[in-house]
């Protein structure tokens, strides 16, 4: 059964030309999904669809089989993992990766189990106590993906997540993705503009262009020399 399933997926703001217009892809268990095109063809409000942060005008969305059109993104079980990290700067980075948990009311040893699995595959244990003011680029963003991992997510979502780091950072840290994505076998939706992220961390490539589904290829077939 595919991880996520969208059907004639239709996002129309207003009512202009459709941002979305009549997407149908299904996103395999365990798949790395890249989605790319150029600004503006659609590719955040479909993301932003998946997760819920945006009503879906008309079609039909799956997760895990079941149909999400109306579930509020708190119950659809998905990491977003937005650009802008989105961390509680008054909190420590501990706190930060355990918030989820927190609000479940996770008991204090579970969220110390978890917190501390998490920080180990992301190399973060030793910055635990640190607050995100005094942590680099590359681990605020480990501190949002770790976050995204204690809540045991169906899905990492990705919305361009390294364009904000300089050329050597995102290098680490498209490794980085690459190797928990594959550690966790977690489905990933990931959002770029960058040919030589989709190169490298891409299982397959939709491209996009003004709403439309071009095309569907691994990125060997997609960017091999003509
Ligand atoms: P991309 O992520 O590929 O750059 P977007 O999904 O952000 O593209 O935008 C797709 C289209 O929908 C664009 O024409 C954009 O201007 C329009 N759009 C996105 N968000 C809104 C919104 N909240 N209201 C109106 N139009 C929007
Ligand atoms: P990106 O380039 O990452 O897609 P944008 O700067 O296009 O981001 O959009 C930032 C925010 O503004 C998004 O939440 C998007 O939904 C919204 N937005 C984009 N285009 C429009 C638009 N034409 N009208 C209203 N809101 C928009």
């Amino acid at each position: 059964m595919a991880a996520i399933t969208m059907k004639n997926i239709v996002k129309k703001y207003g009512d202009g030309f459709p941002a979305v217009n009549d997407i149908s892809l299904d996103i395999a268990d365990g798949e790395f999904m890249i989605l790319v095109g150029p600004s503006g063809c659609g590719k955040s409000t479909l993301l932003r669809m998946i997760v819920g942060l945006e009503d879906i005008t008309s079609g039909e969305m799956l997760i895990g089989g079941d149909r999400v059109n109306e579930k509020a993104p708190r119950d659809r079980n998905l990491a977003m993992v937005f650009q802008n990290y989105a961390l509680y700067p008054h909190l420590t980075v501990f706190e930060n990766i355990a918030f989820p948990l927190r609000l479940h009311k996770a008991p204090d040893t579970e969220v110390k189990e978890r917190v501390n699995q998490a920080a180990e595959l992301l190399e973060l244990t030793e910055h635990l106590d640190r607050k995100p003011a005094n942590l680099s680029g590359g681990q605020r963003q480990r501190v949002a993906m770790g976050r995204a991992i204690v809540r045991e997510a169906q899905a990492f979502l990705f919305d361009e997540p390294l364009s904000n780091l300089d050329a050597k950072l995102r290098g680490q840290m498209r490794t980085e993705i690459s190797r928990l994505q594959k550690q966790l076998g977690i489905t990933t939706v990931y959002v770029t503009h960058d040919q030589v992220e989709a190169m490298t961390l891409g299982d397959r490539v939709a491209v996009l262009r003004k709403g439309i589904l071009q095309q569907v290829a691994s990125p060997r077939t997609l960017y091999q020399e003509p």
